[in-house]
């Protein structure tokens, strides 16, 4: 089947290369031209685990090719569009315009009996007002809504074998003709027996933001149990432990810590509490506010941490910070929680240095006021305190006898329940971490 992909950012190329994986004949169009040719090219513009081999093979069965050219859609039938949905400057919503620019570029290519299939986390209406456009101006063509949850640092895996299939449809045979169409894209992963939701735009372009407003509770949920653990000694981790022994309950999502950050949690639920307001149900949704606030609270409550650790002055203090990303695995410095807090310590007047297995180049390129190192140890040579922030496997596994000799004093903050802290303290290490008692 011939297929594009609009939009080859971290859910676009994955999906594009997936695609071609599953035997599909794919386009990916970017307006990003350095992008475009670095994917032609078989070279990854961002670290997702498999993305690279997945990119090459499908590159190489001559199945995959980019361009920065919406022309080169004409004759695809099925359209997906994965462009960016942003925090918009100053605001809770999302800003549609990419969603939308991407969607009336489409059109001028589209023919009948072509279906366009919306992937981006949007707010919900937006799949009724897109397909009136589509409809619209392009006559026999039509819309679909088939959100994504692809996790970063499991996308390949989650693309190629996803929990669920969501599709959100036009009523009556329109719906019928849709449903076909994507039933042959992805045959063989419902083949697999991969549970599948059909239903209308609303509830699919809800069930992505609802999931992850869940998620973003659960966080937050217990990271205000890490707080009142704070204020009474008691132990947040075997606190999730034990609750999350109930299947009721689960132990998933359950890690108290630095919180959530990236380019989907944090503006999905602001974007889901703005639209929630212009539908004049905002009392829907007002606990996602407390859910945000509770997130961020927890990057201050870092900082205090490392204060309190440096003898309550941060001034002319050295901090290894570990981890910028903002989870293991992935690039995505996006709303990264890690260099929130790196930012904070620099500006109370700490010496921060910071490094990250694969972001780097990305910390390098958008916070060029850190300094930016290569490795765990050259971070905290002479250090007062080491934070680690993002919990890499490179991080889990460093040796605190050997690593202890590098630093100035051996204060660890953990900030991702990373470390086994029996062993650090063995070492000699004072070990901190949020809702943790002190050692
Ligand atoms: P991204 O910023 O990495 O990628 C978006 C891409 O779209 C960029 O490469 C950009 O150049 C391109 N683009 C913008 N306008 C375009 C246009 N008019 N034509 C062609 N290309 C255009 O974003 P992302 O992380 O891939 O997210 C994309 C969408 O998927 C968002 O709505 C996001 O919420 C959703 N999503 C992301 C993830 C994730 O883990 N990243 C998971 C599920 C859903």
């Amino acid at each position: 089947m011939k297929l594009s992909v609009i939009g080859c950012g971290y859910l676009g190329a994955v999906h594009a290369a997936s695609m071609a994986q599953l035997g599909h004949d794919v386009v990916g169009i970017d307006t990003d031209t350095a992008k475009v040719e670095l994917l032609a090219a078989g070279r990854v513009p961002f670290h997702e685990p498999g993305f690279e081999e997945l990119l090459q093979s499908s590159l190489a069965s001559g199945r995959l090719r980019f361009s920065p050219d919406m022309a080169q859609a004409a004759g695809s039938k099925v359209h997906f569009v994965c462009v960016g949905t942003p925090q918009k400057r100053g605001e809770y919503a999302a800003d549609l315009r990419y969603v939308e620019s991407a969607t009336e570029s489409l059109i001028e290519v589209l023919a009948p009996g072509e279906l366009v299939v919306g992937k981006s986390t949007v707010p919900v209406g937006t799949a009724a007002r897109l397909a009136e456009l589509v409809t619209g101006k392009a006559p026999g063509a039509l819309l679909a809504w088939n959100p994504e949850f692809l996790r970063e640092g499991f996308a390949v895996q989650d693309t190629l074998h996803p929990d669920r299939l969501v599709y959100g449809l036009p009523a009556g045979a329109d719906g019928d003709t849709a449903r076909a169409l994507l039933d042959e894209v992805y045959a063989s992963i419902e083949a697999d027996g991969t549970p599948q939701v059909v239903t209308d735009y609303a509830t699919a372009e809800m069930v992505k933001t609802a999931a992850n407003s869940f998620l973003a509770t659960k966080i937050s949920f217990i990271n205000a149990m890490a707080e009142l653990c704070e204020a009474t000694g008691a132990d947040v981790k075997q606190l999730a432990d034990a609750i999350g022994y109930d299947d009721r309950i689960g132990r998933k999502f359950l890690n108290a810590g630095l919180g959530f950050g990236g380019g989907c949690l944090p503006k999905d639920i602001r974007a889901f509490m703005a639209r929630a307001g212009e539908l004049g149900a905002d009392q829907a949704l007002t606990f996602l506010r407390e859910v945000d606030n509770i997130n961020m609270r927890r990057r201050i409550r870092m900082v205090e941490l490392a204060r309190e650790v440096c003898d309550g002055s941060l001034l002319g203090k050295r901090i290894a910070v570990l981890g910028a990303a903002f989870k293991p695995d992935s690039d995505d410095i996006r709303d990264s929680p890690a260099l929130n807090v790196a930012a904070q310590l620099q500006l109370q007047g700490a010496t921060v240095r910071v490094t990250d297995p694969a972001a780097g180049d990305n910390i390098r390129r958008s916070w060029p006021q850190l300094d930016v190192v290569d490795s765990a140890e050259e971070a905290a040579e002479r250090a007062d305190a080491v934070l680690v922030l993002t919990e890499w496997k490179q991080f889990r596994e460093l040796d605190p006898v050997a690593f202890g000799r590098v630093v100035a004093r051996k204060a660890v903050l953990d900030g991702r329940q990373a470390l086994d802290r029996d062993v650090w303290e063995a070492a000699g290490w004072s070990y901190r971490a949020l809702g943790r008692r002190a050692g």
